[in-house]
């Protein structure tokens, strides 16, 4: 049995924070939450006096390189950083060599978590074969291996037609469709966001619309097709306004924004930190604001890092040759609780629910509440706890962030696996 005692309780059905204990079964279960809770002989109490106790954060979008590019991250690397960053449980996009695109590869990549410590791994496979837009990979197989949604992360199916199958093939195995969308003609070669600073810097730029384009013809095609659709990592201000148009027409169509989309607009590649080097690109301030407009009224209901490691010398090149994206694990609760929740920008449950409860439900998976019976995935924080991001000590093989530096306020100082405390700083 494990007690958690004196914490401050983040109940998503009350969104409110009390303070309660929370015993933990030997089964990894809740078994009881109240006050002045009391465990049998040999109950390991864990003191959260001062701390809160949330619902696992849940990351729904990150990249663990394995198999094929462990060089970068792997598999236990990877899991070992999120529950270093407070995550329960992260879900691996299927750009791997080879690519997930079917059964084995799933069951493959959930064997490999088996002997990790760390967050709980779910396995996302792709939309098309090699991820070459061309044919649909075998969803049936890999929803019957565990995976529990499709996506060509990475790339966007540039096939509409493609695209109309894929929503109605997915809709069978009752999988979400996750849409990387950036018109490929429109961001060729682009290193950036289109804008004044890309013609000042002489970056070639990615416009809006490159996003924009490719959101509205998949509401479009889910509308059609009565699909769930996700788009991953929303950046502008018109793709945020079509989803909350979406929502509200009665559409299956959920989003996530990054942590940097929230924080760093397209200022911070001055001074060319390949570290800023991402995609989508980094906005405008008129898109960052829009998008924590969008979190705050639900338009957008999750929040999730986008986590891409790369190699130290594979960034450390001309910053138009840099691959795209950036580490999050281990810095988005520190920043984002810092530049939103602290700076009041958003509410403590807002950002909580967008990390847990929000990436659940548009998964169809368990997460999100701390209900006794329910798997005990629990995370606890330090709201006030000062330091300064320090890429040399992550769990992370990788240290591409632009976050280095950065003085924040708050992190993880334990995550808590099905009643298993995996991480303790
Ligand atoms: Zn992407
Ligand atoms: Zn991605």
């Amino acid at each position: 049995m494990l007690l958690i005692k004196g914490g401050e309780i983040f109940d998503a059905d009350s969104s409110l924070l009390k303070q309660s204990d929370i015993l933990v079964s030997d089964d990894g279960l809740i078994a009881d939450k109240g006050c002045n809770l009391e465990g049998g002989p040999g109950t390991e109490v864990f003191n959260a006096d001062g701390l809160a106790v949330v619902p696992g954060l849940i990351d729904m979008h990150v990249h663990l390189r394995e198999p094929g590019f462990i060089h970068k991250e792997d598999i236990h690397s990877g899991l070992a950083a999120a529950a270093a960053g407070g995550f329960t449980a992260v879900m691996a996009m299927p750009n791997t060599s080879p690519v997930c695109d079917n059964g084995a590869i799933v069951r493959y990549m959930y064997d490999k978590a088996a002997g990790a410590n760390g967050a709980r791994l779910m396995v996302c496979g792709s939309i098309s074969k090699g991820l070459q837009g061309k044919e649909l990979s075998l969803m049936g197989e890999m929803a019957q291996a565990g995976a529990v949604a499709v996506s060509d992360d990475g790339r966007t199916v540039m096939s509409a037609e493609l695209m109309r199958l894929a929503f109605q093939y997915a809709g069978r195995f009752d999988l979400p469709v996750i849409t990387h969308c950036l018109d490929e003609n429109l961001a060729a070669n682009g290193a950036m966001h289109l804008s004044p600073v890309s013609l000042r810097l002489g970056l070639r730029g990615i416009p809006g619309s490159a996003e924009d384009i490719i959101v509205a013809r998949d509401i479009l095609l889910a509308e059609e097709a009565n699909a769930r659709l996700h788009i991953a990592h929303i950046s502008t201000r018109r793709s945020a306004e079509m989803v909350r148009q979406a929502i509200r027409q009665g559409c299956r169509v959920t989003a996530e924004v990054t942590p940097h989309h929230l924080t760093l607009t397209d200022e911070a590649v001055e001074g060319y930190d390949t570290a800023t080097k991402v995609s989508p690109p980094l906005r405008s301030d008129i898109d960052r604001l829009a998008m924590i407009k969008a979190l705050n009224d639900s338009t957008i209901g999750v929040i999730a890092t986008d986590h891409a490691p790369h190699a130290v010398e594979e960034k450390m090149v001309e910053y138009d040759l840099a691959p795209f994206g950036l580490i999050g694990l281990e810095t988005a609760l520190p920043v984002l609780l810092t530049a939103l929740v602290h700076s009041g920008a958003v509410p403590l449950e807002r950002l909580l629910k967008a990390m847990s409860a929000g990436p659940a439900a548009a998964l169809g998976v368990t997460g999100g509440r701390l209900s006794v019976g329910l798997p005990a995935d629990i995370t606890v924080i330090d709201l006030n706890e000062e330091h300064i991001i320090e890429p040399s000590v992550f769990l992370s093989k990788a240290r591409n962030t632009p976050f280095a530096g950065w003085k924040v306020k708050g992190r993880a100082v334990a995550t808590i696996v099905g009643g298993k405390v995996v991480f303790r700083r």
